[in-house]
C-alpha cells in the first residue's frame, strides 16, 4: 500500500479535513493523534506497520476513499485520462472571445489595458464571422458556439455585437449560439439588456467595486464623473423582469474594500440576495503590470475573509465551486478557445494583449484567411506537466493551467496565490459553520 499524493490536510479551529484532490473524497477527522499519524506518513517511505494505532475501520475508510492505495496504482495516468475525458467534453464548444474595441468610458487607475481608441473595423468583423464559419467546417465536433464579448468596454460597440450575434444566429442555425459579456455595466439599461440577450448574450461579468463611495473612487467615467448609482440601477431594472440571465457581479477588492467587506456584501444581500439569476465573484487586485497603489496582496486568509463575509450573508463566492478536479484552469489553455482582438491578430490569454508569446495567429482581412502560429499556440495548451507540478499535491485542481501566461514565463509564484486560495476555500465550504 501506500499514500497518495494527492492527500491534503487542512485545519480549522481544532477540525481536520483530509482531501484527496484527484477523487475529491473528504473526511473529516476530529481525533488529532489520527492526524498526527497521517502528517508522518510519506508517499516515499510509507509502511502499513504506521498505521498501527489507527482503528480499523478508519484505516479502511481510507483505503475505501483511496487516500491509501495499491502499491502499482499510477495516480498521474488516472489524472491524465480524467484530464482527456474532461478535455473531450469542453471540445463541443468552441469558444471565441471578440475584443471590439480597447476604448473604454472608464478611467479605473487600477485597469492594466491602455484604452486606445482601437477598433474593429466592419471588414475586420465579416473577417472574424468568416474566420469561425471556417474553424467550425473543419472541425465538425462543435455542437455549440459562444461568443464572449471583452474590451475595453465592449458596449461602446454595442451595434456592431448586435449585428454579428444576428448574423452568427442566421448562419449557423444547427448549433446553439450563445454569448457572454464582461462590461463594467454602465450603459447596460434595460432597452440595451434586452437586445442582448433576446440575441442569447445571457452571461455576464459586471463589476461592481463596493459601496458607492469606494466604487466611484476607483470607477468613474473619462471624465471623472461617478458611475456606481447608474450602474446598481440597470441591474436592478434588470433584477424586475422574468429575463433569462445569469449576471456575475464582480468585485476588485482594494484594502478600502478590504476593510468594508461585510457592508458591501449585506447590501449585495439586501439588494440581489433573492435572485438567483445574481451571483459573486471577488478577486485583490493584482499587480498586471502597472504598479499602483490598490494592489491588495493575495495572503494566507484573504479569500477565506472575503468568502466567510459572503456567507454570513447567505451568499457565498462563485469560486467555491472551483476547488474540484480540473476547476481552476483558465480558459487560455483551452485549444477550444481563441481571442480575437480589433485588429484581427488571434491571441490566449487577455490580460497579456500586447505580449509577442501571446500573439498566436492572424486573421487577414485581404484574402479572407487566416494563420496560426503552432509553435506559439502549442505553449499554451501543452499537455506536459512541469516538474513543480508533478509534485504538487493540488495538481488535479489546477493542473498547471491556472495562469499559463505565468507558467510560460516560469512564474511560480502564482502557486502560493492558488494554495491560499483553494485552503480558504476548502475551509469556508466544509470547516466553517454558519
Ligand atoms: S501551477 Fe503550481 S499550484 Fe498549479 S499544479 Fe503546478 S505547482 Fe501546483
Ligand atoms: S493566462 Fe493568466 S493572465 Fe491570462 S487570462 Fe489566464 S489567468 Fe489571466
Amino acid at each position: 500500500m501506500k499514500y497518495s499524493i494527492f492527500n491534503v490536510i487542512i485545519e480549522y479551529e481544532g477540525t481536520y479535513l483530509l482531501h484527496n484532490t484527484l477523487h475529491d473524497n473528504i473526511i473529516r477527522i476530529y481525533d488529532i493523534n489520527y492526524v498526527d499519524i497521517l502528517k508522518k506518513l510519506s508517499i516515499e517511505n510509507f509502511s502499513s506497520n504506521q498505521l498501527k494505532d489507527l482503528d480499523s475501520d478508519f484505516v479502511n475508510c481510507l483505503i475505501d476513499n483511496k487516500f491509501i492505495i495499491d502499491d502499482d496504482f499510477n495516480e498521474h495516468s488516472l489524472l491524465n485520462y480524467k484530464f482527456y475525458i474532461n478535455q473531450r467534453n469542453l471540445d463541443t464548444t468552441l469558444r471565441v472571445m471578440i475584443i471590439p474595441t480597447r476604448e473604454c468610458n472608464f478611467r479605473c487607475p487600477y485597469c492594466y489595458e491602455n484604452h486606445e481608441n482601437k477598433n474593429m473595423t466592419e471588414d475586420m468583423f465579416n473577417c472574424s464571422l468568416k474566420f469561425i464559419e471556417e474553424f467550425l467546417n473543419n472541425n465538425p465536433n462543435y455542437i455549440n458556439l459562444c461568443i464572449d464579448w471583452f474590451g475595453g468596454e465592449p458596449t461602446l460597440k454595442i451595434n456592431e455585437i448586435c449585428k454579428f450575434m444576428n448574423k452568427l444566429k442566421t448562419r449557423f442555425r444547427e448549433i446553439n449560439v450563445f454569448g457572454s459579456m464582461t462590461s463594467n455595466g454602465y450603459l447596460l439599461n434595460l432597452d440595451n439588456f434586452k437586445k442582448l440577450i433576446d440575441l442569447g448574450i445571457v452571461q455576464y461579468q459586471i463589476t461592481i467595486d463596493g459601496l458607492q463611495t469606494e466604487h466611484d473612487s476607483t470607477r468613474f467615467l473619462r471624465d471623472g464623473s461617478s458611475t456606481w448609482k447608474t450602474i446598481i440601477n440597470n441591474l436592478l431594472d434588470l433584477k424586475k423582469t422574468e429575463l433569462n440571465f445569469n449576471i456575475l457581479i464582480r468585485t476588485n477588492v482594494t484594502t478600502n474594500i478590504m476593510n468594508n467587506i461585510d457592508k458591501w456584501t449585506k447590501f449585495l444581500k439586501a439588494n440581489f440576495g433573492d435572485d438567483s439569476r445574481f451571483n459573486y465573484h471577488m478577486e485583490p487586485v493584482k499587480n498586471l503590470g502597472k504598479h499602483n497603489e490598490y494592489i491588495h496582496p493575495t495572503e494566507e486568509g484573504t479569500f477565506y475573509e472575503i468568502n466567510n463575509s459572503l456567507k454570513k450573508q447567505g451568499l457565498r463566492l462563485n469560486l467555491e465551486d472551483s476547488i474540484s478536479p480540473f476547476g481552476l484552469i483558465c480558459y487560455a489553455s483551452n485549444p477550444s478557445h481563441f481571442t480575437i482582438d480589433y485588429d484581427g491578430s488571434i491571441k490566449k490569454c487577455t490580460v497579456a494583449l500586447d505580449d509577442q508569446e501571446n500573439n498566436i495567429g492572424k486573421i487577414c482581412s485581404e484574402n479572407l484567411q487566416y494563420d496560426f502560429n503552432f509553435e506559439k499556440l502549442s505553449k499554451w495548451t501543452n499537455f506536459d506537466l512541469d516538474n513543480n507540478c508533478r509534485k504538487c499535491s493540488i495538481l488535479p485542481i489546477c493542473y498547471g493551467r491556472k495562469c499559463p501566461n505565468c507558467t510560460i514565463k516560469g512564474d511560480w509564484s502564482i502557486c502560493n496565490d492558488i494554495k491560499y486560495i483553494y485552503k480558504d476555500l476548502m475551509i469556508t465550504k466544509y470547516l466553517k459553520k454558519y
